[in-house]
């Protein structure tokens, strides 16, 4: 058995590498691979890098680098973990990577210019870790979920779990929007609340909640009913809205408001056992209206009062839409978007039905402007706690 030191000088004989002068030439000509780990990636990158940590690299390059006869520099700190990441590529068919000899340090003592993936501060790399080792979200996504805003319709049983987990993610500001009071009737399923915040504005305890959870997160405190008169003012500040509103007028006018924003909505509604979400994208279409086109007549509305629900219920859907939020926020995977899911607890079944656009919806349809849709106040029919 050869030692390391045999082993990589070997390896060092048999690896094309590039010299820092050669990489500062090709620089924006070649696929830049940082294999390094999360820490040393956090000191700084040579510009244009894709982060891939030696450990994720087999899984992850075909993805950074379709065209296996692309060239490719990868690079770590001094230029030896790269030799063996060179041969890993080279064994997956790869057909022109170079090592970066010296690596990230012999660029750095160059004096040539370095970004750093993000400001995280020390406290903030380790409450984050879990989210920056995903190389999916890495420091870069974790920086965009600090910048990004998050509007929450109700601080109630989806707004809970919802607002709880984007402010554990590190979402750095949400937007409660709610002008109820908590009442002992909420905390079997508001799990925002407690029994020491009885009578307190929602919003208030809702704040000291997430505060608690995760002092990042700035939360901005809305105790109002949305109405036509301020929807677009608040939810314009924005860049996801959360729909976990208990009652009809409300879902339609952050439909029509979103829809002449431009921003997604994460759609979710519960009823006893039943819980169904969707996320009615930016691009508008299929919207909220494409389903339901006008709001139910007040006698066919279910009461909410009288309707009931499972508690753990609206935790199901609401962690699902901070999930979809957060996908949206990152550009992630595949949203619900033209999909909506419905939940059926009792039977511990998901069942999901395409949505398509209504060429003659009101909102979305064929041939409306946007920007000239009116806003509508529903008479409020289902005036009944909040679920
Ligand atoms: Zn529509």
């Amino acid at each position: 058995m050869p030692s390391y030191d045999a082993l990589l000088r070997d390896l060092r004989e048999k690896t094309p590498e590039i010299d820092v002068p050669g990489l500062e030439r090709e620089l924006g000509k070649v696929a830049l691979i940082d294999c390094r780990e999360v820490e040393e990636n956090a000191q700084g990158v040579i510009p244009g890098t894709v982060w891939i940590p030696r450990g994720k690299l087999e899984q992850r390059i075909e993805k950074a680098v379709p065209q296996k006869d692309a060239p490719v520099v990868i690079y770590c700190a001094s230029g030896n973990r790269s030799l063996f990441a060179q041969r890993s590529l080279v064994e997956l068919g790869y057909t022109n990577v170079r090592s970066l000899a010296g690596g990230f340090s012999g660029w750095k003592r160059a004096g040539l210019a370095f970004e750093m993936p993000s400001a995280l501060r020390p406290d903030q790399q380790s409450r984050y870790s879990r989210h920056t080792m995903l190389p999916e979200v890495g420091i870069a996504g974790q920086s965009k979920l600090l910048a990004a805003k998050v509007a929450c319709i109700g601080a109630g049983g989806l707004g809970s779990p919802a607002s709880m987990y984007l402010a554990a993610a590190g979402v750095g500001t949400l937007g409660m929007i709610d002008d109820d009071v908590v009442d002992a009737s909420n905390l079997q399923r508001q799990i925002l609340h407690g029994t020491d915040r009885l009578q307190i504005a929602k919003t208030e305890s809702a704040e000291r909640t997430l505060k608690n959870l995760n002092p990042d997160v700035v939360v901005d405190k809305h105790r109002v009913r949305l109405t036509s008169a301020n929807a677009i003012e608040i939810l314009g500040r924005y860049d996801v809205i959360i729909d976990g509103a208990d009652n009809f007028p409300t879902r339609y006018l952050v439909n029509d408001v979103a829809l002449r924003l431009g921003k997604p909505v994460v759609h979710a509604a519960i009823f006893r056992f039943e819980g169904q979400i969707t996320v009615f994208p930016a691009n508008g279409s299929p919207c909220y209206r494409c389903l339901y086109p006008e709001p139910p007549p007040p006698e066919d509305a279910p009461s909410c009062a009288e309707a009931g629900v499972l508690g753990v219920l609206p935790g199901t859907l609401g962690v699902l839409q901070a999930t979809e939020a957060i996908k949206l926020l990152l550009g992630l995977g595949e949203t619900l978007a033209g999909r909506l899911v419905v939940y059926d607890a009792l039977k511990t079944r998901f069942r999901e039905l395409k949505l398509r656009r209504d060429p003659a919806c009101p909102t979305c349809g064929d041939g409306v402007d946007r920007s000239q849709i009116q806003l509508v106040d529903y008479d409020q029919f289902c005036a009944g706690p909040r679920r």
